[in-house]
C-alpha cells in the first residue's frame, strides 16, 4: 500500500501541514479571534444544553457577589457606631456577622466550582464525542495529510481547554459583572463623588488590557501550535518504525537534537506567556494603589472638615479591591475570551472540514451483494491537501507541483466471482483502483457499479460490509491475538474464530503461544513475523466474510513454508468471492481470470494471461522482466533434481 509510510512525508511535510500555518505566519500581525456573535453563539450551542445547571451556577454567584458587599458595611458600623457608643454587643454581633458572611459565602462557593466543574467536563465530553465522530467520517484524504500527533493534540489539548472555559472564564464574567454592579450601587449609595472619584482611574486599565491581551492571544496561539508540533514529533519518532529508521540511519542525535529544539521552544513561548500576564498584573497593581490614594486625600479633607466618618472612608478603600478586581478580571476575561475563542476556532477548523466521502441524502442500504463491479469511465485526482504532503518537492520555485490524475478514464467489469489481478509498473494507480472500491475516496469523474448499484448512492457501511481488504502491512492493534480478531466481527463465537484461524494456517501456532489467543501482539503487531501477521490478517478477513475481497499482495519474499501456508489460506479465503489482487506472485497472475494492466493511470490491456502474453504489449513486457527468471531458475531446479535422481 501507498500513500501511508511515514519517513519523506513526515520530514518533508514537518510544519507545512498545520491548518494554522496556511493562515498565520510568525512574524506577521497576528489577527485577534474577534469576539464576535456567531462565534459565541456556536460556542453556546455546546453550553445550552446544560442551561438548569448554568442557573443553578448564576445563582451561586449572585448570591457570593451580593454578601461580598456586606462586610464593609459592618466594618463601618464598628468604627462609627459600635467603637464610639462604646457598645460591646454590636461590635460582637457584628465582628460574628463579618464571620459567617464570609463563611457562608465560601460554602456557597464550594457549590458553585462543583457545579461548573461537572458542566465544563460535560461539555469537553460533548465536544470530544462530536470531534471523534467527525473525525471517524474524514476520508484517507484528511489522514494522509494530516499528521497523527497533531489530530490528537486538537483533540487532546483543545478540547481539554474548554475545561477552563467553562471553569474558570465564563464564571469570572459572570462573578465581576454582578459584583461590579452590587459594588458601584452602595458605593454610589455611600458617597457619589468618592465613587467618581474611585471609577474616574479605571479607564486607565484599558490600554495595558488591549496591548497585553494582543500579546497573550498571539503566544498562545503559538504555544499550542508548537506544543502540537512537538506531540507529532514524538509520536511519529517513539515508536517502533519510527525508533528503527532512526537508528537504521543512524539518526538518533539529530533527532535528539530536533526534538530538544521544539521543546526549547514550546518553553520558551512560555515563559514569554507568563511573563506578559505579569507585566499585565504590574499594570494592574499600579493602577489599583492610585485609587486607594485619591480616597485618602479627598476623604481624609472631608473627615478633617467633618463631612465623612472615619467608617466611611475605610469601608470605601475596602469596596475598591471589590471594584478593581473585577474591572481587573474583566480586562483579563476579555484575553481569556479571546484564547477560549482561538481554542474552539482550532476545534472548529476541524468541524467544519467536510468529509470528502458522505453518504448522499438518498444512499440506500446494500443489504446482499452479489459482486458484479464495473468501473464507467473513471477518473480521479488524489485531493490536493493529500496531493502536497505527498509530492512534497514541488518545483524550482517552491511552487508545489501540479497535480496529475492517478486515475484517467479507467473502465473494466469484474463479474461475480471473477479473481481480477491489477498488474502494472509502480505509480500506475493500482492502488488507488483498491481505495475506489470501498469509497475510501469517490472518483472524480466517471462512476462505479456494484450489482448496478453506484457506490455513490450507497450508505457506506453498508458497502464496506461486504468488502474485505487484506493490505501488505498488516496493521494490528495493541491488545491481544483474540481482540484483533474479533475486531472483523465483535460478535463471533469462538468456534467461528477457530474455524477462520484454521482456514488462514495459523490456529496452530496462535494455540502454541504462551498466552494462546490472549497473547498480547505488541505494539502494531511488530511481536509477530511478516508471515504470521498476513495470516492472522487472512483470518480476520474470513471472520468477516465479505463478498468481495481486495488483496494487495506482500512485494516481500517469505520462505518456501510460510509462502505455502499463505497460498493454501488465500485459497480458502478467495473462494467463491469476488477478488481484486494487486498480484505480485505469478502463480496469482497465472490463477487470474482476468488480468488488467495500467500504466499511469490509464487501463493499457484486460484480458487472461495467454491472451495478453499473446498481445506482445505491456504485460508481455512486464511478465517477460519480472518472472522470465524465476521461470528459468524453477525450470533449472526440476533438471537438476531430475538429474540428481537415479
Ligand atoms: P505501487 O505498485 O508502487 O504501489 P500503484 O500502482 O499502487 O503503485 P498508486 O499508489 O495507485 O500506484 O499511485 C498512483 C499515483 O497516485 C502515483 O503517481 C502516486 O504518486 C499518486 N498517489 C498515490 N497516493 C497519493 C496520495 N495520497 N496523494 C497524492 N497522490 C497520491
Amino acid at each position: 500500500m501507498r500513500g501511508f509510510g511515514g519517513a519523506g512525508r513526515s520530514i518533508g511535510g514537518m510544519g507545512r501541514t498545520f491548518g494554522m500555518h496556511r493562515r498565520y505566519h510568525e512574524g506577521d500581525d497576528v489577527p485577534q479571534v474577534p469576539v464576535t456573535r456567531a462565534r459565541l453563539g456556536r460556542v453556546a450551542r455546546y453550553f445550552a444544553p446544560y442551561w438548569p445547571q448554568w442557573v443553578a451556577i448564576l445563582l451561586c454567584i449572585a448570591a457570593i457577589s451580593g454578601l461580598g458587599v456586606l462586610p464593609p458595611l459592618l466594618v463601618r458600623s464598628i468604627l462609627d457606631n459600635a467603637i464610639p457608643d462604646r457598645d460591646a454587643g454590636l461590635l460582637h454581633l457584628l465582628v460574628a456577622g463579618i464571620v459567617g458572611l464570609t463563611v457562608v459565602s465560601s460554602l456557597i462557593g464550594v457549590l458553585q466550582s462543583w457545579l461548573s466543574t461537572r458542566v465544563g467536563q460535560s461539555i469537553m465530553v460533548d465536544l470530544r464525542n462530536h470531534l471523534y465522530h467527525h473525525l471517524q467520517r474524514q476520508s484517507l484524504g484528511f489522514y494522509t495529510a494530516e499528521r497523527a500527533g497533531e489530530i490528537v493534540s486538537r483533540v487532546n489539548n483543545d478540547v481539554g481547554a474548554v475545561q477552563h472555559v467553562a471553569t474558570s472564564t465564563v464564571v469570572s464574567i459572570a462573578s465581576s459583572f454582578l459584583t461590579l454592579v452590587a459594588t458601584l450601587i452602595v458605593i454610589f449609595s455611600l458617597n457619589p463623588w468618592l465613587a467618581l472619584l474611585a471609577i474616574a482611574i479605571v479607564p486607565s486599565f484599558y490600554l495595558p488590557t488591549r496591548i497585553v491581551g494582543r500579546i497573550r492571544h498571539r503566544l498562545s496561539r503559538q504555544t499550542q501550535e508548537q506544543y502540537a508540533e512537538m506531540v507529532a514529533f514524538m509520536e511519529e519518532r517513539l515508536n517502533l518504525g519510527g525508533m528503527l529508521l532512526a537508528k537504521i540511519f543512524g539518526q538518533v542525535a539529530a533527532d535528539a537534537e530536533h526534538f530538544s529544539e521544539r521543546s526549547r521552544g514550546v518553553a520558551d513561548l512560555n515563559v514569554k506567556q507568563a511573563m506578559a500576564g505579569r507585566w499585565f498584573f504590574m499594570c494592574l497593581a499600579v493602577f489599583s494603589v492610585a485609587g486607594p490614594a485619591l480616597i485618602y486625600l479627598y476623604g481624609g479633607h472631608q473627615a478633617i472638615r467633618g463631612e465623612l466618618s472615619i467608617g466611611t472612608i475605610i469601608a470605601f478603600v475596602a469596596y475598591l479591591t471589590n471594584l478593581y478586581r473585577p474591572v481587573g478580571q474583566m480586562a483579563n476575561v476579555y484575553v481569556d475570551l479571546q484564547g477560549a475563542l482561538a481554542v474552539f476556532e482550532r476545534i472548529f477548523d476541524y468541524l467544519d472540514r467536510r468529509p470528502d466521502v458522505e453518504d448522499s441524502a438518498d444512499a440506500s442500504e446494500l443489504a446482499r451483494a452479489r459482486g458484479d463491479i464495473r468501473l464507467e469511465h473513471v477518473s480521479f485526482e488524489y485531493p490536493r491537501s493529500a496531493h502536497r504532503v505527498k509530492h512534497d518537492n514541488g518545483d524550482a520555485q517552491g511552487r508545489p507541483a501540479a497535480p496529475s490524475p492517478a486515475l484517467q478514464d479507467v473502465s473494466f467489469e469484474i463479474s461475480a466471482g471473477e479473481r481480477v489481478a491489477l498488474v502494472g509498473p509502480s505509480g500506475a494507480g493500482k492502488t488507488t483502483v483498491t481505495y475506489l472500491l470501498p469509497r475510501f475516496y469517490d472518483p472524480t469523474e466517471g462512476r462505479i457499479l456494484l450489482d448496478g448499484h453506484d457506490l455513490r448512492h450507497l450508505t457506506q457501511e453498508s458497502l464496506r460490509a461486504h468488502i474485505g481488504v487484506v493490505t501488505q502491512d498488516t496493521f494490528l492493534f495493541h491488545t491481544t491475538v483474540r481482540e484483533n480478531l474479533l475486531y472483523a466481527r465483535p460478535g463471533a463465537t469462538d468456534d467461528e474464530m477457530f474455524a477462520a484461524t484454521r482456514s488462514a494456517n495459523i490456529h496452530d501456532f496462535i494455540a502454541g503461544l504462551p498466552d494462546g489467543y490472549e497473547t498480547m501482539v505488541g505494539e502494531r503487531g511488530f511481536r509477530l513475523s511478516g508471515g504470521e501477521k498476513q495470516r492472522l490478517a487472512i483470518a480476520r478477513a474470513l471472520l468477516k466474510d465479505p463478498r468481495i475481497l481486495i488483496l494487495d499482495e506482500a512485494t516481500s519474499h517469505l520462505d518456501a513454508t510460510s509462502e505455502h501456508l499463505i497460498q493454501q489460506a488465500l485459497e480458502v479465503l478467495l473462494a467463491g468471492r469476488t477478488s481484486v489482487t494487486i498480484a505480485h506472485r505469478l502463480s496469482t497472475i497465472l490463477n487470474a481470470d482476468k488480468i488488467v494492466v495500467l500504466d499511469e493511470g490509464r487501463v493499457l490491456e484486460v484480458g487472461s494471461h495467454s491472451e495478453l502474453v499473446g498481445n506482445r504489449g505491456l504485460y508481455a513486457d512486464l511478465f517477460e522482466r519480472q518472472f522470465r527468471d524465476a521461470l528459468a531458475q524453477a525450470s533449472a531446479k526440476d533438471d537438476r533434481t531430475a538429474d540428481r535422481t537415479p
